[in-house]
């Protein structure tokens, strides 16, 4: 029989070394939906990742197909996805859908794709895919799932996926040059994942969208890095307004929205010259600390001043 494409990258074998990993046998236990900052914004406010049609060089451009997006992989240099990763469990996010290849999309990173739906997707020309039995970039063996951790995998889903309990949110790096969105002029690009996730987080407590529980953690050590980044940005140089705002006044939750607003939206500013209104760096953190408390259930550090 002749190879199927997916054999150009198979999973390798595993190491027999227990501390060590072959790179093209990893443990396939997490994945990801990445995406920029105004979208996770969106995301949040719907609950929701939606499914949406493909626009790129893929075969399903041509059909009336929605998919959501995924991939384990993780770029050192920066994604050019954007700044918010969206991490889910592997295989619990496709249970109870059919697994099918799709393709082998040629380019400087050769992408594997793997499409799944509750709906057989053969007549598409898609192939049914048995991880246990076909040599693809995944397999499932006795030790659990795995796949070619030098190749990229991507992983479509033919649903809306809810994010939650289920998921957990971290930021990563936007890489410098390249973008998924715009060749040139992303806003986001090249912000590092504690700037991006500091802009993230300043929007989302500025407008009061509360994540679903346990979305957002302060033990991921990537949002801890971004609260801390935010509380040093707007605390950075002290002050003293002798008749300013002070912390536990009934105006300083409004100001410390909008100072957050400010920095959401980049106008920064905008930013410094509203935290002015406050007495000083102590007084604005407080209340920012207890804004971010009311969104999030944790903020930063008083000792950021
Ligand atoms: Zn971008």
């Amino acid at each position: 029989m002749a190879k199927r494409i997916w054999e150009r990258a198979p999973v390798g074998e595993e190491s027999n070394k227990s501390n060590w990993t072959n790179p093209d046998c990893v443990p396939f236990r997490e994945l990801s939906h990445v995406c920029h900052l105004d979208a996770a914004i969106s995301i949040l406010r719907l609950g929701k990742i939606r499914s949406g049609l493909v626009y790129d060089e893929s075969k399903l451009r041509d059909y009336r197909i929605c998919v959501a997006w995924f991939s384990p992989n993780y770029w050192h240099l920066g994604s050019r996805y954007g700044n918010v990763a969206f991490n889910f469990a592997w295989p619990d996010l496709i249970e109870e859908l059919d697994p099918f290849w799709v393709e082998r999309l040629e380019g400087k990173v050769p992408a594997h794709r793997f499409l799944f739906s509750a709906v057989d997707r053969t007549s598409l020309g898609l192939i049914p895919y048995d991880p246990s039995r076909h040599k693809g970039p995944w397999a499932l063996r006795d030790s659990g799932h795995v796949r070619n951790g030098d190749v990229c995998l991507e992983v479509m889903l033919e649903r809306d996926v809810r994010v939650g309990e289920s998921s957990k949110l971290s930021f990563v790096d936007h890489h410098g040059s390249y973008c998924n969105i715009r060749r040139d002029g992303c806003a986001d690009s090249a912000l590092s994942a504690s700037r991006g996730g500091a802009i993230f987080l300043a929007k989302l407590v500025s407008e009061r969208i509360k994540p679903p529980n346990g979305l957002i953690r302060n033990d991921e050590s990537t949002v801890d890095g971004a609260m801390e980044f935010l509380a040093a940005q707007l605390v950075r140089k002290r002050w003293k307004t002798p008749r300013g705002v002070r912390e536990g006044s009934k105006r300083a939750p409004s100001v410390a929205r909008a100072v957050l607003s400010a920095y959401g939206l980049r106008a920064f500013n905008d930013a410094k010259t509203l935290k002015l209104f406050f007495r000083t760096p102590e007084d604005l953190l407080s209340a920012v600390i207890a804004e971010c408390e009311a969104c999030l259930g944790f903020g930063p550090e008083l000792d950021a001043v």
